[in-house]
């Protein structure tokens, strides 16, 4: 049942990385990405995605896939006032020494409310046709793919949150050509209906 992204692995590691490096531009809000098991509720925003993946089996067969799906959901989750690092009066009085402050107040309230978002993330799995083990094997996510992925959500949710102009995803796959068409049978995102054509 292990997503695979829960744990310490490398790869997971780069989620995280890319994830932060990217979701710093929403600061001072607070974005957390966290992968999840089960579909979240309707309330929450869903923003799918697509990349080319590769799955490793513990009975030595190997394939790469060009449906590799990741659906993200992604909603507020709370606030919260910024604790003051605005300088002390004192400090400020200090600084100032005796020239009337510059500091406006009313200006300084309005920006000190923290958004808290949350980013869940599914990836989707695909049973090995060989062992045909019941099992869903969870897929390796190429570095390039991750980037490109929460590339496109991070873009999707500031059109949502952020006023960002709209732009169409990224769609580009790292290149392949399986060698066999898609196991729609053997592909959970297929029997979860999340599997586009
Ligand atoms: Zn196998
Ligand atoms: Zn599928």
């Amino acid at each position: 049942m292990a997503s695979g992204f829960d744990d310490d692995t490398p790869l997971s590691k780069h989620w995280h990385e890319t994830f932060d490096e990217i979701f710093q531009a929403f600061s001072p809000d607070e974005w957390k990405l966290e992968p999840t098991d089960r579909n979240m509720p309707t309330e929450w925003r869903r923003f799918k995605d697509g990349a080319k993946v590769m799955f490793i089996c513990d009975c030595g067969n190997s394939w790469t896939s060009m449906r590799g799906i990741v659906i993200f959901w992604f909603n507020k989750i709370g606030e919260s006032e910024r604790k003051e690092e605005v300088k002390t009066n004192a400090e400020t009085e200090k600084n100032n020494e005796g020239k009337d402050g510059e500091h406006c107040e009313g200006e300084a309230s309005s920006k000190n409310t923290i958004h808290q978002y949350s980013l869940r993330f599914k990836v989707y799995g695909q049973q090995c046709q060989r062992c045909d083990d019941e099992k869903f094997q969870n897929p390796e996510w190429y570095k390039e793919e991750v980037t490109k992925v929460l590339k496109n959500v991070h873009q999707k949710i500031g059109e949502v949150f952020y006023h960002f102009p709209s732009k169409k995803p990224d769609d580009k796959k790292r290149h392949g050509r399986p060698r066999r068409p898609h196991d729609s049978k053997r592909c959970q995102a297929c029997s979860e209906g999340h599997c586009s054509k």
